[in-house]
């Protein structure tokens, strides 16, 4: 009988998420699966508790990964604060921007948008006008735009709602890992994150950090959180004291995998890995540019982790992208919306950002246009 996993081939991901994986985290997900509530697995969960704090730069004693994708991050997020009619303004420049309103919406938040032109920043003073206008129990950005490359200015927006009663909600699901986070410092209330970004771990979990001020708006809601699954004030019993209560089974061996991405990334030094990440996205850069080919986004917000281009005048969109897979194991990404056949995106994610990848996908690349 024919196997198909004996099909996979080792393919360099260098597209908008997944990133590649150390072979360490592979590893780890091979491990002997224990019991949910076995004690040596509650010492892995407290320890993974303990390194997404120390990466976030938080005190918040809510900070837990989620079992599901960096969606279920967004869902959580959403669903846990929002009740019917609450106002709410969302800062859209791209797709998940767009798909933070579509969650808010669908729970009967009350949204007004600002919104930007895709590849550009939220711009931080229409962000304060539109504050003075009105108060807003949750205001939300993303930090890492993914399908532009742009990164939005997440503590300036923070600094414009210290003191405020509103909450401050971030998507950190490409951020967490390849740029700085101080999440305290910054005023943010609830953060979420996903592994399979600059975290270099399989996609299935996504990383939560909720503040005091956002634990308590949770309390004191009106109605019950309407989905079971993602409820924090259940799950937070098997996450948090002496006597761990069941929930649903955690995702036991991604969880190993997170714990040795983490591991990695605390072990590598948090400094040393940004520049990393910003070492390799200049060689990306500069090797483009030999090659005629520019970049999207301007220089003042650019990401280290996710580079769109131009596609150059004359090249097969599609076309390259294969030749890219099928002749080199390369993958990079397609744009996304407005910018679909106008861009690609090149990722330099987590374990992908290594200057043996951006020199194979610049060779590739030579020979290929
Ligand atoms: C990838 C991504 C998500 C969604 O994460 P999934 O793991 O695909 O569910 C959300 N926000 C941003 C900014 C992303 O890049």
């Amino acid at each position: 009988m024919e196997n198909l996993l004996n099909n996979i081939e080792e393919i360099t991901l260098m597209g908008p998420g997944p990133s590649c994986v150390d072979p360490s985290v592979l590893d780890a997900l091979s491990k002997s699966t224990l019991g949910h509530l076995d004690p040596s697995f509650i010492k892995i969960m407290d320890a993974i508790k303990e390194q997404l704090k120390t990466l976030l730069h938080t005190e918040n004693q809510l900070t837990i990964p989620m079992s599901g994708t960096g969606s279920s991050g967004m869902e959580t997020a959403f669903v846990n604060l929002v009740e019917q009619g609450d106002p709410v303004l969302i800062l859209i420049n791209g797709v998940f921007g767009m798909r933070m309103q579509d969650v808010a919406s669908r729970l009967g938040a009350d949204v007004d948008t600002l919104e930007f032109e895709w590849g550009t920043p939220v711009v931080v003073d229409e962000v304060k006008a539109a504050l003075s206008k009105k108060d807003y129990k949750i205001v939300a950005v993303v930090h890492a735009e993914t399908s532009t490359g742009v990164k939005n200015p997440v503590p300036e927006i923070g600094a414009l709602l210290k003191g405020s009663n509103a909450i401050y909600l971030v998507d950190a699901v490409t951020s967490f890992g390849g740029i700085e986070i101080r999440l305290d410092e910054w005023g943010i209330d609830v953060l979420y994150s996903g592994t399979q970004k600059c975290l270099s771990c399989p996609p299935g979990l996504s990383p939560v950090s909720f503040s005091e001020k956002a634990v308590d708006a949770i309390k004191n809601r009106q109605s019950k959180v309407p989905n079971w699954y993602l409820d924090l004030a259940m799950i937070i019993n098997y996450w948090e004291g002496a006597t761990r209560a069941y929930h649903h089974t955690a995702p036991i061996n991604m969880l190993y995998g997170l714990y040795q991405a983490l591991y990695l990334i605390l072990e590598e030094g948090e400094g040393a890995v940004y520049k990393r990440h910003m070492d390799n996205h200049l060689l990306l850069a500069n090797g483009l540019a030999d090659l005629g080919i520019n970049m999207l986004v301007d220089e003042s917000c650019r990401l280290p982790m996710l580079n769109s281009v131009h596609i150059p005048e004359g090249a097969d969109d599609a076309g390259v992208r294969s030749a890219l897979l099928k002749d080199h194991q390369i993958e990079i990404g397609a744009g996304l919306g407005p910018l679909a056949g106008k861009i690609w995106r090149i990722g330099l994610m987590g374990h992908t950002a290594r200057p043996e990848n951006v020199e194979k996908l610049l060779g590739a690349l030579k020979g290929i246009l």
